[in-house]
């Protein structure tokens, strides 16, 4: 393995072993008020320098600062003292250091609808700081009573700012939607974290309890933040080989979507189901493609796969048609040459 990729599998590997994790079963610790604070120290540093030099690093100034604003919102006065770092990994992850080393996973940005869901992600996290949660030194991990406490303290810390708390219920729903996509054995790894379903309910407790409260989603502020990145994250997501879920995750993302993501996430819940290969997938894949092409400024690999698909389907001059779209469409793509071969070959069969 080169060094890049080893040590960013070890800072993977690290935060799974010893740093909280919202959605994953890793856990938090902070050092405020632990007498051996110092101790803690010296063995973070070195994942924190990596980390700061990892090729998964997000360094877009745009996104880090808006992230960090949202989270210095909900730490209240511990905002000076928390790092937040934006990792590119394709899960549902969030995580908390001893020293206040907060990172959050781009699967988990890909996830969220709007900023008071990350208001909550980001305020649980800081619950565990600002609660002086400490690591069970033999797991290594937070207990599912400290975690408990972190949502309570997230989802306070998100209403206090104005959030609407029903974001905080509808996160968890959609996290539980996406476990049930799991198989048993992937499963295992939430087991040292309260059930997802455990903290619903208890979030769906917490919003009955409340007699007045703000409804901030800032939709449209968290939408543009993440923008730029959708693409690129969506390619992760499917590069997970997790079709089940990512066939869920998507889907959902295309239903809750403002009219201009529309044609992308179609083209990706096409390429969701066609890497998935199940026998009924290829009519689901073909359905969702044609779908991206039909709507406004679909991405150019929509028209390619479209072509695919009618070519697949016998319905060789529309297929033509959608692979000379592509080929206008596509500039210099890297498979320009096999794309003008399979529409030489169609249109020597249509004549
Ligand atoms: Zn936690």
């Amino acid at each position: 393995m080169n060094r890049p990729l080893y040590v960013a599998a070890l800072i993977v590997a690290s935060f799974a072993r010893i740093a909280c994790a919202f959605g994953e079963p890793a856990r938090v610790a902070s050092p405020t008020g632990v007498p051996d604070e110092g101790a803690l120290r010296p063995a973070m540093s070195p994942i924190e320098r990596d980390l700061q030099s990892s090729p998964l690093l997000v360094r877009d100034p745009a996104l880090n600062d808006y992230m960090h604003g949202v989270a210095c919102k909900v730490a209240m006065d511990e905002c000076s003292r928390l790092r937040l770092y934006i990792v590119e990994q394709p899960w549902f992850n969030a995580t908390m250091a001893p020293d206040g080393m907060v990172i959050v996973w781009t699967g988990a940005l890909l996830r969220m609808r709007d900023e008071a869901e990350l208001a909550f992600v980001l305020g649980h996290e800081a619950g565990h700081f600002r609660a002086h949660h400490v690591i069970a030194s033999t797991a290594y991990r937070f207990s599912r009573e400290q975690e408990r406490e972190a949502d309570r303290m997230g989802f306070a810390a998100a209403v206090a700012r104005g959030y609407d708390p029903q974001s905080a219920v509808e996160l968890l729903a959609r996290m539980l939607r996406e476990e049930k996509t799991r198989t048993g054995a992937a499963s295992s790894a939430y087991a040292y974290h309260p059930p997802t379903r455990e903290r619903l309910d208890a979030m769906r407790t917490e919003v009955a309890r409340l007699t007045t409260h703000g409804n901030e989603r800032n939709t449209s502020t968290y939408r543009a933040a993440i923008h730029p990145f959708l693409q690129e994250w969506l390619d992760a997501e499917l590069a997970r080989r997790q079709y089940a879920a990512s066939v869920l995750v998507v889907s959902e993302l295309l239903a809750d979507a403002p009219p201009g993501d529309k044609a992308l996430l179609s083209f990706y819940l096409g390429e969701a189901y066609r890497r998935r290969g199940q026998p009924a997938d290829r009519i689901d894949a073909a359905r969702w493609y044609a779908q991206a092409v039909a709507l406004p400024d679909p991405p150019a690999a929509a028209w390619r796969e479209h072509g695919l698909a009618l070519r697949d389907a016998g319905r060789r001059r529309e297929a033509a048609d959608a692979l000379r779209r592509y080929l206008d469409v596509a500039g210099d793509a890297p498979d320009r040459a096999f794309v003008e071969h399979d529409l030489a070959e169609l249109q020597g069969h249509a004549q």
